[in-house]
């Protein structure tokens, strides 16, 4: 089977940009279930000629900042370290570090799967100061991404590939 990658993270950080410029506006694959993972839909992507299965979550409501909000986050979060092979964890490098990033990341040290921290919306690449604040989320080193232009994507399908 070709190795899972979730993409996870609160809503309005950039995941879905991240997956369609992955996958290419490639079709998602139709999956049904129930649940949590009600909200998720599977890409199929490549690198290098490298195969791979990417996972969008979300299609969470935003606005919403109460307990059940973060406990879909968090079950998101969940979900994808026990389904995936790889984690991508976006978060967004314009708002800094959020109380719901950290309730995610806490989830994510404590698996054994390999996590990317991406630090999206740097449109650009030398404003390093966007990276300082998500040291303190205790994961992997945070690398700065644009989803939208598209910079920083090469080097994380690098990494992620060569995870598997
Ligand atoms: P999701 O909820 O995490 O899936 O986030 P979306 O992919 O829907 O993006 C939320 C918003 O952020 C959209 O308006 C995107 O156009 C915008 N966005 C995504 N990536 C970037 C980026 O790298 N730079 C900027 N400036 N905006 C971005
Ligand atoms: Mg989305």
């Amino acid at each position: 089977p070709k190795p899972i990658v979730a993409v996870v993270g609160r809503p309005n950080v950039g995941k879905s940009t991240l997956v369609n410029r992955i996958a290419q506006g490639r079709d998602a694959i139709v999956h049904e279930s129930r649940g949590v993972t009600r909200d998720r839909s599977y890409h199929e992507a490549d690198w290098n000629g490298v195969e791979f299965v990417l996972v969008d979550t979300g299609g969470i409501e935003t606005g919403r900042t109460d307990d059940a909000f973060s406990g879909r986050i968090r079950e998101q979060a969940l979900a994808a370290v026990e389904e995936a092979d790889a984690i991508v964890f976006v978060v967004d490098g314009r708002t800094g570090a959020t109380e719901e990033d950290e309730a995610v990341a806490r989830i994510l040290r404590r698996s054994d799967k390999p996590v990317f921290l991406c630090v999206n919306k740097v449109d650009d690449p030398t404003n390093e100061a966007a990276l300082w604040d998500f040291y303190s989320l205790g994961l992997d080193e945070p690398r700065a991404l644009s989803a939208l232009h598209g910079t920083g994507t090469g080097d994380l399908l690098d990494d992620l590939v060569g995870s598997f």
